[in-house]
């Protein structure tokens, strides 16, 4: 299999190439040449297998220049019980992502038992095996330099601690990450993580790690990488569980089923696109929003105008708090018929804030052949639909997946299942929780106690240089 760019420009490459990238030389995506397609008797097949296998059966699929023995080897160490331990029926763990019946047409499909109680973990796991693996091979090293206000940075972490050839620098705004959030990242000791308190807003962590990247010298020196949401190797791990919650809702291998999902960068609905062109059978994705609603009204208008940080909101879902979704750019790719030279003309408008607009055909084949529909929540939606839930099925669930339901209650039509991803768990943003149920949201029991253990981590100023400095003291050259 190989990987080619969205935007034309990039020579065909194999996947442990790509996987250490980010984006490609022309500014493009990487993305499979074409995707694999399973049949109907294929499809029966894998709804009889475990998450180990049914990962290795779509994964393997990907990546020709691993191994197999070795691929499955990395797949059976990531997807265990232990790992993915946090689920609410402990009995369920090695499913790994469990469903849960809200009604006889409505399911939640928990993605969030990982280490750091969020859906990045299901690929994020993954990925530290397989960079782990593959820097090996080549004797290489990697220096991640990446900004988080919450869940990306500690997935990251969580998923590259101990691993050879890896070290983090992860910065966050001093003071400005919740209590569980500070305590999830600052109190891993381990010598390869490193955590960078900045003494400043989020954006101006951003704009330090951008300067890191802006310089060519430096980056090369200091072998700079990143693991963002454009990672393909992300994108193809979440793929499985759209097949693992299929399976565990169709009646029947072949029947229709809905997917909705909470919504950022577009990064975990991609997945199931990408699900669904391998032929599971998949009719709607339904893509839900906060009031950052740029996909919401693509989805619904056909017009994709991203919006600058003076126009996204700090919400309570704050995990999708986007206005530019990095892999969009995929799904339009395939949408236009693989047309790159088009596509590349979209996104010379993205690239400068301007947006586009797709003609009518186009904007009807998205809903029809694509089966794409959307919703937005706002904050009393979100606190309205956590209550619901808690009352009708005694279910906590989470600011993220809550906006989930609300579109997922706004498509849902009779006959077809509907399954709600869940991205998030409630002890993850306990605010929000108390002013919905008026309790402190549930806490796995081995996170208890959290916020009193020892915290590791060094406070710098909103400074690239400074960063720059940091990161040569401790990397080796
Ligand atoms: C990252 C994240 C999202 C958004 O996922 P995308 O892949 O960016 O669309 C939603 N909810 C939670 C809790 C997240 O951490």
């Amino acid at each position: 299999m190989n990987y080619i760019s969205t935007r034309g420009g990039m020579a065909p490459q194999r996947f442990s190439d790509i996987l250490l990238g980010g984006l490609a030389p022309d500014g493009g995506l990487a993305i499979a040449e074409r995707y694999p397609r399973f049949t109907l008797d294929e499809l029966k097949a894998l709804s009889k297998l475990n998450y180990r296998e049914l990962a290795f059966a779509v994964i393997s699929r990907f990546v020709d220049d691993i191994p197999a023995d070795q691929l499955k080897a990395l797949i059976d160490k990531t997807y265990t019980a232990q790992v993915y331990c946090h689920g609410r029926d402990p009995a369920q763990a090695d499913q790994i992502t469990p469903v849960v019946k809200l009604d006889e047409a409505l399911f939640i499909q928990e993605l969030s038992n990982g280490p750091t109680l969020a859906f990045k973990d299901m690929a994020m796991q993954l990925l530290g095996n397989l960079f782990e693996h593959v820097l090996t091979q080549r004797g290489q090293e990697i220096n991640i330099v990446g900004a988080t206000s919450g869940d990306t940075g500690s997935a990251a972490e969580y998923a590259m601690r101990g691993k050879h050839g890896v070290r983090v620098f992860m910065l966050s705004p001093f003071g400005k990450m919740s209590p569980f959030q500070r305590a999830q990242m600052f109190s891993l000791q381990d010598e390869n993580i490193h955590n960078i308190a900045v003494k400043s807003m989020f954006d101006a962590c951003q704009d330090m790690v951008k300067a890191v990247n802006n310089d060519a010298a430096f980056k090369a020196r200091y072998k700079v990488g990143a693991v963002n949401s454009i990672n393909w190797g992300r994108v193809v791990a979440q793929a499985v569980y759209y097949f693992k919650g299929y399976f565990a809702v169709a009646g029947e291998v072949g029947e229709p089923v809905d997917f909705c999902v909470p919504s950022g960068n577009f990064g975990n609905v991609c997945a199931g696109h990408i699900a669904r062109q391998m032929g599971l059978p998949i009719r709607r994705l339904i893509v839900a929003t906060n009031e950052n609603d740029v996909l919401d009204e693509f989805f619904k208008t056909g017009g994709y105008h991203p919006r600058g940080l003076d126009r996204t909101y700090e919400t309570s879902s704050p995990s999708m708090d986007i206005t530019k979704a990095s892999n969009l750019e995929r799904f339009v790719f395939d949408l236009l018929g693989r047309d790159a030279a088009k596509l590349a003309e979209l996104w010379r408008g993205v690239d400068k804030n301007q947006g586009f607009d797709l003609d009518p055909a186009t904007f009807a084949r998205m809903r029809d052949e694509y089966g794409f529909r959307s919703e937005k929540s706002s904050h009393a939606d979100r606190i309205a639909n956590i209550r619901e839930v808690f009352e009708r099925y005694g279910l906590q669930i989470d600011p993220h997946t809550a906006d989930g339901y609300k579109a997922a209650k706004a498509h849902r039509e009779p006959g077809v299942p509907m399954v709600i991803l869940e991205t998030a768990l409630p002890a993850k943003f306990e605010d929000t929780m108390r002013e919905a149920l008026n309790q402190a949201p549930q806490r796995p029991a081995d996170l208890q106690g959290l916020e009193a253990q020892p915290q590791r981590f060094d406070v710098l100023e909103a400074d690239a240089e400074a960063l720059k400095r940091y990161v040569a003291e401790r990397v080796p050259v």
